[in-house]
């Protein structure tokens, strides 16, 4: 009999901790990550044929349309192996949680599990605007908590660190009301 393939998805607001512990989790080999942010962030990086459509809602912290998440994240499946996958950021919306069974259904997967984080807003204002991106490796960095070895600079590649548009403080709130409107609905659909 085949085996069967799980999808664990992590819910919470920008700031809570979601990709530091997917890719806590993702040294165990037997899980895949799909972080959708930053999945959005390369096709944006790349300049591939979805980066001009994909751009705009990223820079401004809203959702970016559901279609075009589908196809990213739909890409990204197809790349995994393994048996268990889990979704950072994904889904953000009920128009998400549809496409979310469409795209495990075509896999052959089903939900084993939903971990939702919370944090509040000025908790979030202070994580984010210290963070640090290497746009090279993807690695993550806080100036305040756990700064690199040299200013501005990668550990691992040597990549110059960069902070994201969307970790301004504006840009923070609006990610912020985005979630409490069209996420926080996600939440409650998984606790039913
Ligand atoms: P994150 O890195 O998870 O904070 O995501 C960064 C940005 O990518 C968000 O503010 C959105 O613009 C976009 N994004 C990430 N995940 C999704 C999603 N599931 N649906 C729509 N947009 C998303």
């Amino acid at each position: 009999m085949a085996s069967r393939k799980w999808a664990a998805i992590l819910m919470g607001p920008p700031g809570s901790g979601k990709t530091s512990i997917s890719r806590t989790l993702a040294t165990n080999p037997a899980f895949q990550v799909i972080e959708t942010g930053n999945l959005l962030g390369a096709e944006v990086r790349l300049g591939s044929p979805l980066a001009q459509k994909i751009q705009p809602y990223q820079a401004a912290g809203k959702l970016v349309p559901a279609d075009l998440v589908g196809q990213v994240i739909s890409a990204a499946l197809e790349r995994m192996q393994g048996n268990m996958v889990l979704f950072d950021g994904f889904p953000r919306s009920m128009e998400q949680v549809d496409l979310l069974f469409e795209v495990l259904k075509k896999q052959g997967m089903e939900v084993g599990a939903v971990l939702i984080f919370a944090l509040d807003l000025e908790v979030a204002m202070k994580r984010l605007s210290g963070r640090r991106l290497c746009p090279s490796c993807g690695a993550l960095y806080n100036i305040h908590t756990s700064p690199p070895r040299e200013d501005g600079q990668c550990d691992k590649c040597g990549g110059k660190l960069t902070q994201r548009v969307d970790d301004q403080e504006e840009i923070v709130r609006r990610r912020f009301e985005s979630y409490e409107r069209e996420t926080a609905p996600v939440n409650e659909f998984f606790r039913t």
